[in-house]
């Protein structure tokens, strides 16, 4: 109910930037979630850096938001190598940092972008199963990342089961296919 309703209000302030196939390790079907992109979240943003500059965040278990920079960064690795429901993207070794990165064959010690909104895919996961609780347990330990201590297990749990299953067909909204043609050109709305 609480993230039907907040999905509502995310709604009321404007259009994604694109929409995409994702989900949990343990879920079964495929959902769509929104990815909305705001220059407060763009990484020379004059925001602060607690939950927004240079920050992706999921809302909701449909509304993830992100920069443009970011917005724009997936979209291009996207067209270099798509992902889909039958070849998603996951998150390498299930560890956005870490050394259980070099454990894994090719060794990309960063996190690509589409690495990233898979992370954020399992956050929805999250959100849908703890409804009202996800803002204030989400908000309570998020900062603290991935880690071997109980208080990582959120951010521990999203990189282990977040899958990306690619873009929607036809969902790049113009602001961003703009941002593409044009790269001198004025950002997004935000
Ligand atoms: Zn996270």
């Amino acid at each position: 109910m609480f993230d039907r309703l907040a999905t509502s209000w995310f709604h009321l302030l404007g259009q994604p930037c694109f929409r995409v196939y994702g989900k949990a390790r343990s879920e079964r079907d495929w959902r769509m979630v929104e990815v909305h992109a705001t220059r407060r979240r763009d990484h020379d943003s004059a925001w602060p850096p607690f939950l927004w500059r240079g920050t992706c965040i999921t809302w909701t278990s449909q509304v993830i938001a992100v920069g443009w920079d970011f917005a724009e960064e997936l979209l291009l690795e996207q067209a270099e190598e798509p992902a889909s429901r039958d070849h998603p993207v996951e998150v390498l070794g299930g560890r956005l940092h870490g050394p259980q990165r070099l454990d894994q064959r090719p060794i990309q010690p960063w996190p690509s972008a589409s690495e990233i909104l898979a992370h954020e895919c399992g956050h929805t996961y999250q959100a849908r199963r703890l409804g009202l609780l996800y803002w204030p347990v989400g908000g309570a330990v998020t900062l603290f990342r991935e880690g071997p201590h109980w208080y990582n297990h959120f951010e521990n749990r999203a990189s282990e089961q977040g899958l990306f299953g690619g873009i929607v067909n036809g969902s790049v909204c113009p602001a961003l296919m703009n941002r593409l043609r044009r790269p001198e050109s004025p950002k997004g709305p935000s």
